[in-house]
């Protein structure tokens, strides 16, 4: 498991970090999770898949804030597919139970995909999770299928807009008023926004400029195994240097 630091832009502090999978193939060398994701839930092992990713960011949070004094907000990607099984709040429960994890400092990033629609049942567990006090995003916000008609009735904390948003954003007045008016849209709508895939100093600079709230990419930090990431996490705060 990797971790990518989350930077909130007025601060410049690392507020969380997300978790991101890495399968180290004796053949083939680092394997994306884009290319086993799917396999994963085809063949349906991603819920077990699922519940060792939510258990290990648990155990590495408790981790840090035993050891290090260190509580960032953990975020985990959740596959819609496992949001579909019926005990996925139970196991949840169990994995917070187990741990010992404080579910404020938790977030599931939830995506839309076309396969999938959220409906009444998915609502449903997600406004169990909310009162947990466990915090929701919408990842990849722009590319899924139902992406304004949801955001209503969702009961998420932060907007992820999809990082090929930002794809030479700058300079093209048509694509900025695009991101400008998602950026407003999730502040309308009382959420956090969060912009992916940052990769330059310009970027940065009008994203701040635009009021976003948050930012990950590899402008700050690509996301890095544990003893790699802590030394940011104890630093706090990046430094918004060119
Ligand atoms: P995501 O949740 O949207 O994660 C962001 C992806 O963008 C990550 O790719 C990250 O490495 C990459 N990224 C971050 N900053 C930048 C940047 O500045 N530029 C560019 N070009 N890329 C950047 P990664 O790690 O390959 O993960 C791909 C997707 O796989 C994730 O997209 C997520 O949907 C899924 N995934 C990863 N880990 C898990 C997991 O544990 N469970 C599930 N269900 N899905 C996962
Ligand atoms: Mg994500
Ligand atoms: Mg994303
Ligand atoms: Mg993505």
């Amino acid at each position: 498991m990797h971790y990518q630091p989350k930077v909130k832009l007025q601060s410049g502090s690392i507020d969380g970090v997300e978790a991101l999978l890495r399968w180290q193939h004796p053949v083939f060398g680092s394997v994306s999770p884009v290319e086993f994701i799917p396999i994963a839930e085809e063949k349906g092992f991603i819920h077990k898949f699922g519940d060792w990713v939510v258990k290990e960011a648990c155990l590495q949070w408790v981790h840090w804030n035993v050891k290090h004094k260190i509580r960032p907000v953990v975020a985990v990607n959740i596959s819609p597919i496992q949001l579909t099984k019926d005990d996925f709040y139970s196991s949840l429960v169990k994995i917070l139970e187990e741990t010992n994890m404080d579910p404020q400092y938790l977030e599931l990033e939830i995506t839309e995909s076309s396969s999938f629609r959220f409906e009444e049942k998915t609502n449903k567990v997600l406004n169990q999770i909310r009162n947990l006090g466990i915090q929701i995003s919408l990842d990849d916000f722009g590319t899924g299928y139902s992406s304004f008609s949801v955001l209503k009735q969702l009961p998420i904390n932060t907007l992820k807009i999809d990082r090929s948003f930002l794809q030479n954003v700058l300079g093209d007045v048509e694509q900025e008023a695009i991101v400008r008016s998602i950026i407003q849209l999730g502040h309308n709508l009382k959420f956090q926004v969060l912009m992916e895939g940052v990769e330059q100093y310009e970027e940065v600079e009008w994203l701040k400029k635009e009021n976003c709230n948050y930012v990950q990419g590899f402008f700050y930090s690509k996301p890095l195994p544990p003893t790699e990431v802590l030394p940011l996490l104890k630093q706090s705060r990046i430094e918004f240097v060119q």
